[in-house]
């Protein structure tokens, strides 16, 4: 059994390390399902010709331009990228700290970043989206001050629509797991991915605990 008791559980939500954790948990637990998701949308751009005939060709314009790519991984990998490029550039610039290199693997149009070119296959998708979060991860602490509140919910909620999506299993850090007061397993864990609201739930009893967030509200 866990000897924290709820006193100490409330307590610990109101100080201000316990909010910068549940700030962090949510940062890198939504940064951590980039690299995969981009990899699976991109793997799924399979060209339309390799599999289809006219049928899947674009209509209106001139009504038989064909298409090269499924079109819908190709628009949401773009979205994710360009959301996730626009907004290291942002954190770049207030940081005044050069971004990596990895975010010139981008369109853009008059200046905002829209999508990846398109040779970029899901290998590279996945190391280049794995460059950037890390960077990020590293400044998470410099990030949390610069309080890019609309930013963030903008880039999260696209990775929590793609994931659904894409049906792409949430990827979990263990070392985030906490002991349940119930069942005594080192299995509570927080998924932002799956509900934003952060609600723990136990994965072996599943006994659930109030969102932190909330606690964290009721605190300030
Ligand atoms: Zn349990």
């Amino acid at each position: 059994m866990n000897t924290v008791g709820n006193e100490d559980v409330i307590t610990a939500l109101r100080s201000r390390s316990a909010r910068d954790r549940v700030w962090r948990d949510r940062f890198e637990q939504h940064l951590d399902q980039i690299p995969h998701l981009l990899e699976v949308m991109r793997e799924q751009r399979v060209p339309l010709a390799a599999t289809r005939n006219d049928s899947e060709r674009v209509s209106g314009g001139g009504g038989s331009t064909p298409l090269p790519f499924r079109a819908d991984p190709v628009d949401d990998c773009d979205d994710l990228w360009g959301a996730l490029v626009e907004y290291l550039g942002e954190v770049s610039e207030r940081l005044q700290d050069p971004a990596p290199a990895a975010v010139g693997a981008t369109w853009a149009i008059d200046g905002a970043a829209r999508g990846m070119p398109s040779w970029i296959d899901g290998d590279i998708a996945y190391r280049a989206g794995y460059v950037l979060i890390a960077w990020l991860v590293d400044r998470a602490i410099e990030i949390r001050d610069l309080r890019m509140k609309d930013s963030e919910d903008h880039l999260f909620g696209l990775v929590r629509k793609l994931s659904l999506r894409y049906t792409v299993t949430p990827i979990e850090r263990p070392s985030r797991r906490r002991w349940c007061a119930v069942c005594g397993e080192n299995a509570v864990a927080v998924s932002w991915v799956t509900d934003d609201g952060g609600e723990a739930v136990c994965r072996v009893c599943g006994e659930t605990y109030p969102a932190p967030a909330e606690a964290l509200v009721d605190g300030q």
